[in-house]
């Protein structure tokens, strides 16, 4: 039975192995977020290290699993079946979250051990998706790396950092923070198709002039392109454009990338919406998971005079230091983008 009532523990809900072996504590349905059914879980630990890779972040936290922004090229789908949940709708509606995730974190930057390296927030899902608004786990998250002494960085299609505003300008006055929005859509249609439960375009370009007004370099992640569908000139043009006009840093920009479950949902999205470009897929893809070397080519060779001309490329002006800590996620094999 669904009790809308209330925050629901809903016995019957009872917890998929996967669950068991996240923490699980209990299943909470409520009238705000319709759809939706959070999976509370107790973490063990907070930090994920990450290995290899020439990465500007040692380290993650991810508070929750699942995104109700629900773009169809999630990279971080096929994490879901790790939980015994499918990487199609049980990722946009069961969303896990880590509701000690705060307290775990601050016992780990704590021990004696922790050398204060840089924890990448949104590497994986979005942190500022709608459950954070329920939940709250940002500001707790946010106040104990700064405490420490510890930069972190975040990265969001969610509207939602605007609340942590103050907490995240004073964070920046001790600790290292850089704030990076995505941003690969300006076509309403598409975005509507593509990235249904996203804050629009507009609403996160407003969320990068917040965030330059208040003083920080925002990168913006034009990620992923998808071929043929926003790789256009004029769409391209316009979209940067605005970005520059919102008061950007700097844009990070890559194809998309096709890999694992991910491929499979976002393929069966292009046959409905656009089935004359399957056979143009098969090709600049074939089995693979990137689209070809020349492909990649011709898209910087479209991209990066109007980085140029906006200029929106410091990254690959500035000292190869300072270009690691603010390229946020430069790697698509690596970048789980929010
Ligand atoms: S790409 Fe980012 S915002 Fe979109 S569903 Fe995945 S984690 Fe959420």
């Amino acid at each position: 039975m669904v009790r809308w009532q209330s925050q629901t523990l809903d016995a019957e809900d009872g917890a998929l192995p996967g669950l068991e072996r996240a923490g699980f504590v209990r299943s909470v349905q409520t009238p705000e977020f319709e759809g939706i059914t959070f999976h509370e879980v107790l973490c063990k630990s907070a930090l994920n290290k990450v290995e290899g890779g020439n990465l500007p972040f040692g380290w993650t936290v991810n508070p929750m699993r699942g995104c109700s922004h629900a773009c169809r090229y999630c990279f971080a789908r096929t994490t879901h079946e790790y939980l015994d949940l499918d990487a199609g709708d049980d990722f946009d509606s069961q969303i896990v979250v880590k509701t000690n995730v705060s307290a775990v974190l601050r016992r780990e930057v704590h021990k004696r051990s922790w050398r204060r390296e840089t924890v990448a927030l949104g590497t994986n899902t979005d942190p500022y998706q709608r459950a954070e608004g329920r939940y709250r786990l940002m500001p707790g998250i946010i106040g104990t790396l700064t405490e420490s002494g510890t930069g972190f960085s975040i990265l969001t299609k969610g509207t939602l950092m605007r609340r942590d505003l103050t907490l995240l300008t004073q964070a920046a006055q001790q600790v290292p923070v850089h704030l990076a929005v995505s941003i690969a859509i300006l076509d309403p249609e598409l975005h509507r198709g593509l990235e249904v439960g996203t804050p629009s375009p507009r609403a996160r370009l407003e969320l990068v002039r917040t965030l330059a007004d208040a003083g920080f370099a925002v990168n913006v992640m034009v990620a992923p392109v998808i071929p043929y569908l926003t790789d256009g000139r004029a769409h391209l043009a316009d979209l940067i454009e605005a970005i520059a006009e919102a008061g950007a840093a700097e844009v990070t920009a890559f194809p998309l990338h096709l890999r694992g479950s991910t491929r499979g949902w976002f393929l069966n999205w292009l046959a409905e919406a656009h089935p004359a470009l399957l056979r143009r897929y098969r090709q600049l893809y074939g089995r693979g998971t990137s689209v070809t070397p020349e492909y990649s080519a011709w898209l910087r060779g479209r991209i990066e005079p109007l980085l140029e001309k906006h200029r929106l490329n410091r990254e690959r002006q500035a000292e190869p230091e300072v270009r690691a800590a603010q390229s946020h996620t430069p790697d698509p094999q690596l970048a789980l983008f929010a």
